[in-house]
């Protein structure tokens, strides 16, 4: 049977969707490999939202065309957002690439992978090919055979739900929406994923009591704007957004143990989720609220709706409703125009704010968005020092919230062995924060409490507090 690897760029929806191809590759007795050295078909699911990612996947693509001289059977192909923002065009400067598809046909891909399996090694009849969609674009020559799929498909959404577990698997990834309509003027995602549409809550229920009799205790419901999940699609009910009834019908299922969403936009947090942050009780004490800058100039340039006193008051109401909840967020400095007044108003707010944790961008231009377009692009070097300062900051408030653990018992989902030290455990608390312990195998995929002993700006350190791991 053909070998497959899959390479996942930028994030947990992407991580999701490849693990979705790779299901339903295995599922047709395909059979998963660590390296593309083994495979028969190397697939890179790619990323859009960043000029890094996209070059990397085009950097290891034309790394890999040298397997392709040697190894004139091998199947290769880009999935995802990269995909979709640029189609046909990523086969004119790497002809050995054969199959492009778009996010809204990722449930296409084991078809398409057959059947280029198929063509290549001789395997195919003629009449034997896959019908083709109605808009599916397939360039062919004698040559080369190669299938480009990055039209829009309703329902995409709804498409491939299985997921395929590894043993003892205690957190997974529910996507409960696709795209985004909200159209700010750096982001490339309503390109690549289209206009939102939502699946209904009793097929994410039924995906998440699945994955629960699987074993999974805690799920992360995904969405490129997961707070406004329906509000196309579904009807308010007793004064309840879609994604507040979703909440709560997840919270029934029995063995789920933790519920966490990303990402949600400032502007979906109206006072029903305030309220259920205060008493939906499976929701973890971690919110991610992408902040991106703190000058109200720069926001309205973004096309971001809310204001930075807007944003304060948002958090303060969180924090309020959810005693010990964490805030993390996204900010980008260096976005088009940005004055030194505008990036001081950004340095004030974070430090005001204290964030557990923050992501620090570097704006950097995306074809095809309006601030690519915008005058004032400011200098990389300008850019480069306002990052390096607000990571300073950041990093400082991380910290200090890792500090303040030492010495304390936190409830920690144990994940699996550690990354950086495989005789050591990693798992997270409900604060999102990771934590590196020792303590038995057989703590895997349980709830533990762990004593820390050390902090450094990224994670904790510490032990089980169970005196005989070995009877767990
Ligand atoms: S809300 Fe998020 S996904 Fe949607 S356009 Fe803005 S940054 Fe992009």
């Amino acid at each position: 049977m053909p070998k497959f690897f899959i390479k996942t760029y930028g994030c947990q929806m992407n991580e999701r969707d490849s693990e979705q191809v790779a299901h339903s590759l295995i599922a047709r007795g395909y059979e998963r490999v660590a390296h593309e050295r083994e495979a028969d078909v190397v697939l890179l699911n790619t990323c859009s939202v960043r000029d890094m990612a996209d070059q990397k996947a085009l950097g290891k693509m034309g790394m890999l065309g040298r397997m392709a001289r040697d190894r004139p059977h091998m199947v290769f192909g880009f999935l995802g957002c990269m995909a979709q923002a640029r189609g046909e065009v990523l086969l004119e400067n790497l002809p050995h690439v054969d199959l492009v598809v778009g996010t809204q046909k990722f449930h296409r891909v084991a078809d398409y992978v057959e059947e280029l399996v198929a063509k290549k090694t001789g395997r195919s009849r003629p009449g034997e090919q896959a019908q083709l969609a109605p808009n599916q674009n397939r360039a062919m020559d004698d040559l080369r055979f190669s299938i480009v799929d990055i039209a829009e498909e309703p329902g995409s959404q709804s498409t491939i739900r299985n997921q395929q577990l590894a043993p003892r698997q205690a957190t997974a990834f529910v996507s409960i929406m696709q795209g985004c309509n909200m159209h700010c003027t750096f982001c490339i995602v309503p390109q690549t994923r289209g206009m939102e549409r939502s699946r209904s809550i009793d097929e994410i229920v039924r995906e998440v009591r699945d994955l629960v009799e699987h074993g999974v205790k805690e799920v992360t419901l995904l969405g490129q704007i997961v707070n406004l999940y329906g509000r196309h699609e579904f009807p308010k009910r007793d004064g309840k957004s879609p994604f507040v009834q979703l909440l709560e019908a997840v919270n029934e299922i029995g063995g789920l143990e933790r519920l966490r969403f990303t990402s949600p936009h400032p502007i979906g947090f109206r006072d029903d989720l305030i309220d259920a942050i205060s008493r939906v009780p499976k929701l973890t004490e971690h919110i991610h609220l992408p902040l991106q800058s703190g000058s109200n100039r720069i926001l309205k340039a973004m096309h971001r709706a809310y204001t930075a006193e807007k944003y304060v008051d948002l958090v303060r109401r969180i924090q309020h409703a959810r005693e010990g909840i964490a805030i993390t967020t996204d900010i980008i400095v260096g976005f088009p125009g940005e004055t030194d007044d505008d990036y001081k108003r950004t340095r004030d707010l974070v430090e005001e704010l204290q964030f557990d944790n923050a992501f620090v961008f570097r704006y950097s231009p995306r074809r095809d968005t309006p601030a690519a377009e915008m005058r004032d692009q400011i200098d990389e070097r300008i850019k480069e020092q306002r990052n390096q300062d607000l990571l300073q900051v950041v990093n400082e408030s991380a910290r200090r919230s890792g500090q303040r653990l030492v010495g304390r018992s936190v409830e920690v989902l144990c994940e699996g062995p550690s990354k950086t030290n495989s005789a050591r455990l990693m798992g997270r608390t409900r604060t999102n924060k990771i934590v590196v312990f020792e303590g038995s195998e057989k703590l895997i995929g349980e709830i533990v409490d762990v004593h820390v002993q050390h902090a450094n700006g990224f994670s904790l350190y510490g032990a089980s507090l169970l005196k005989d791991c070995g009877t767990f």
